[in-house]
């Protein structure tokens, strides 16, 4: 056959890689034990599981099954270790993380062929992508290592970290995880996936290598029932970073509920790929191959709702068929396929059945002609056409190479059919007009998004989802914040000042008059009208009709408040959603607004202050202060509103990344007990400063300075609905609002049990929480009352990857 017909025909026999070194590697070591300490330790179980190559069916090695056992002791290793490592300086750290890029790319050749062996990705992509993405993100992080000192002042590792991966990029996700964490001085146990944990027990013998220090990385191999659970559950492990399914995210984000632990979310997608009919056609099919075909589409962010306007609907189809008859599948270690296996039995059924299910309710099913492998497990590239938006294959997440294409005339309504799914994890963008991609690109609820490009990591760039796609970003310096925690913070849980007033005794010494530090007296005001709740920019009864009463400390009456609930908080949330346009304004004009707020209060400083007495009984100088403290505040959040901003990454590519922090969206804020103005406007301010709308239950024992705030709102030009106040049982509300699916963050200040309380309950859509799980911080303090840390929780961060160049 000469070249010319091989150009022709495009038909060339195999060119496997060999994979006797790598058969070699596992045959000297088998069966693996476990990695504690930097020891190979048999499991206490005694028992070993079988590794099996997808794309034979046939075992492939023994690895250790480990338990709760082994468990115990990886981290009693890793937290011993803590004590050393944290203390390194980030030189040394960067030293290490260095060492370990290197030795990767030694042993680049090795681990290509091990992932593929045992996963069943081709070695196209282990050896190009993969493997070459460890060795960057290790060198990357490296950098933050030598970085930390400087560029995150004021922040402490946060321990002993659990990480627990997934089988779609065991090293990769490995790397992703190890990086960081070391980076900032964390110690780690890590769970790799049950199918694919041979390359993490090579890069155990690289840390060996290496000469990492014994117990800063340990990894525990085994099922998810025995090694996972253990490891959420562990008392001492103060971080759980999981990437996995929506469900298991869910599961955990519940078994973690109120531990104090921190935790990432990475879990599943349902992308869109939406190509304007101004797109490079023959870009968007390569485009396609490498959104859904890549890695058999068994990526979180696979492309895999492609989404066509409608007049290059059937042209694009054609071409797409076209170019799926020449994709070529099969052994994985042959450099010329374009798509290997599927990662197991169960992995390939669950396929078929959504396959056939997707049949069943109408769609169209279109394969190629060529038939798959009869040995192992393996599922041809599959297109759905006649889709309807609502049907399974359109809303569940496959994970395989099957997509499925609707059609859209406007960009709204791409916008509006992009966003149709749970989840929020990436999408693509394909059109020529740059103005219309970068138009589209913020509305999407996501949190990469690729114009005219799909697929693209890199170190330098945060991943990470919206919605159900759970929370957290894994790379970039927002990576970072996953793994440290403010230095002040310590674990111990001190009761909260709720607890501390309700203890008090309220039948002590009785006072009609209160002192100013200067010894004036001055009469409580009388109680003379009873607050409603502020819902929608307008004071609104309560919908249960009842009020509250108000108490000063010493159990006198002082006020009443409206009884808020279910309902109330419920047209809290739809006055919220409708004043979403507050997102869309300037920066500038909401900084003008947190001042008019600030000039509306300062202007009434005397009657806030005395409130703060009346509720308090704290003098009046005290109280005054903390008035003051409150207008710095506002004009702090005015300043940041218009400086918050993002980044422009400039990774390995010709392009660059637009990392933007956009607003969470509707945002439920439960408020602390003490100091009842500052801590409603230090939540309140950062917020909708970031652009977000807020429903707020401010403190249970002293409401009154949030409801005096109604009229401040009014007269400094805050559109209505921006700022929604219920009063009410504050955990009550609170448990309220982080059941319903249509907030999409909350914040809760006040005890341990309801921080739990609310982790737990926001699982349901699984909505990005910030409790402070009995932990009082100082709102007079700036450094813990205010600034970036309540930026950063305000908003999530969106990667816009621009390619450039012809
Ligand atoms: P899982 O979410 O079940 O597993 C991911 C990791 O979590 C594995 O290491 C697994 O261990 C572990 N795990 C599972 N259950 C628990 C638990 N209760 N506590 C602690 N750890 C646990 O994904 P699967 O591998 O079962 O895949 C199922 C589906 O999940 C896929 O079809 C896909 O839809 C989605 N998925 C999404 C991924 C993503 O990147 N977003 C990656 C992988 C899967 P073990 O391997 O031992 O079961």
């Amino acid at each position: 056959m000469s070249v010319m017909d091989i150009f022709e025909t495009m038909e060339y026999g195999p060119a496997p890689e060999a994979s006797s070194p790598a058969l070699t590697w596992i045959k000297e070591r088998q069966p693996f034990g476990l990695f504690i300490n930097n020891q190979w330790v048999r499991p206490v179980s005694g028992q070993y599981l079988e590794s099996v190559n997808p794309a034979t069916g046939k075992s492939l090695a023994q690895v250790a099954s480990g338990n709760s056992a082994d468990i115990d002791a990886a981290v009693t290793a890793a937290r011993r270790a803590f004590e050393t490592w944290s203390q390194l300086t980030g030189h040394t750290r960067a030293r290490y993380l260095y060492a370990l890029a290197r030795q990767i790319q030694k042993h680049a050749r090795l681990l290509a062929v091990l992932e593929s062996l045992d996963n069943g990705k081709s070695i196209r992509e282990t050896r190009d992508l993969d493997i070459p993405l460890v060795a960057r993100h290790f060198y990357y992080h490296a950098g933050w290592a030598q970085l930390m000192a400087s560029e995150l002042p004021g922040y402490q590792p946060v321990g002993v970290v659990g990480q627990i991966i997934p089988w779609n990029f065991p090293l990769l996700m490995l790397a992703w995880k190890i990086a960081p964490a070391l980076a900032m001085g964390n110690t780690i146990v890590l769970k790799p996936a049950r199918y694919t944990s041979l390359t993490a027990l090579k890069f155990a013998e690289i840390v060996q290598e290496i000469g990492l220090p014994p117990g800063v990385v340990n990894i525990v191999t085994g099922e998810a029932s025995r090694v996972g659970e253990a490891l959420v559950r562990h008392p001492d492990v103060n971080k759980i970073a999981f990437t996995g399914s929506t469900d298991v995210g869910r599961s955990i984000r519940r078994a973690t509920a109120g531990s104090s632990k921190k935790l990432s979310l990475e879990l599943g997608g349902k992308s869109p790929f939406v190509v304007f009919d101004d797109a490079d056609l023959d870009s968007v099919v390569e485009g396609v191959v490498d959104a859904i075909w890549f890695n058999q589409g068994q990526v979180c962010c696979a492309g895999s709702r492609l989404l066509i306007q409608e007049n290059i609907e059937q042209l694009l189809i054609r071409k797409l068929q076209a170019r799926m008859e020449k994709l070529r599948l099969g052994d994985p270690l042959d450099k010329a396929v374009d798509m290997g296996a599927i990662v197991s039995p169960v992995q390939l059924r669950e396929i078929q059945r959504l396959v056939e299910q997707g049949v069943a309710e109408g769609a169209q099913k279109w394969q190629p002609s060529w038939a798959c492998p009869t040995e192992g497990s393996f599922f041809p590239p599959t297109l759905f056409t006649h889709v309807s938006p609502a049907s399974s294959i359109a809303q569940v997440e496959i994970f395989g190479p099957v997509v499925v294409a609707m059609s859209f005339r406007t960009p709204e309504e791409a916008v509006a059919l992009a966003n149709n799914t749970r989840y929020g994890l990436a999408a693509s963008v394909w059109s020529d007009n740059i103005n219309l991609a970068l138009d589209i690109a913020p509305k999407i609820k996501a949190g990469s998004v690729w114009i005219n490009c799909t697929n693209m990591f890199d170190a330098s760039s945060g991943f990470g989802g919206y919605r159900e796609s759970g929370f957290g970003r894994e790379g970039g310096k927002e990576g970072l914040y996953e793994y440290v925690r403010p230095a002040w913070k310590t674990e111990t849980v001190r009761p909260t000042a709720e607890t501390i007033l309700i203890a008090k005794d309220s039948t002590t010494e009785e006072e009609d008059e209160v002192s100013a530090s200067d010894g004036t007296r001055f009469a409580l005001p009388a109680i003379d009208r009873t607050p409603k709740l502020f819902i929608g920019g307008r004071q609104v009864r309560p919908d249960s009709g009842y009020s509250r009463d108000v108490y000063d400390v010493h159990g006198h009456r002082i006020g009443e408040v409206g009884e808020g609930n279910r309902k109330d908080i419920r047209n809290a949330v739809e006055a919220a959603h409708a004043a979403r346009s507050w997102s869309a304004g300037t920066t500038h004009n909401r900084a003008q607004i947190l001042y008019y707020i600030a000039e509306n209060l300062a202007s009434r400083e005397d009657e806030f202050t005395r409130r703060i007495v009346q509720q308090t009984n704290r003098t009046y100088d005290d109280a005054f202060d903390e008035v003051q403290v409150t207008l710095s505040r506002l004009f702090s959040y005015a300043a940041w509103a218009d400086k918050f901003e993002g980044i422009v990454h400039r990774p390995p590519m010709r392009g660059v990344v637009l990392a933007m922090p956009e607003p969470m969206g509707v945002i439920g804020v439960a408020c602390p007990e003490p100091y009842p103005l500052l801590g409603f406007v230090s939540l309140v301010a950062p917020a909708i400063a970031m652009g977000n709308t807020v429903i707020v239950v401010p403190s249970h024992q002293s409401p009154l300075s949030a409801t005096d705030c109604y009229q401040v709102f009014e007269t400094s030009d805050l559109p209505s609905g921006v700022v929604n106040i219920v009063t009410g049982e504050r955990d009550v509300l609170s448990q309220v609002l982080a059941e319903h699916d249509d907030v999409d963050a909350i914040w809760y200040f006040g005890s341990a049990e309801g921080s739990k309380h609310v982790e737990f309950a926001s699982a349901g859509n699984m909505k990005r929480t910030w409790v402070s799980n009995g932990h009082e911080r100082d709102w007079l303090d700036a450094v813990q009352g205010e600034g970036q840390e309540f930026l950063r929780e305000a908003t999530q961060m969106k990667n816009i990857w621009v390619p450039y160049g012809e």
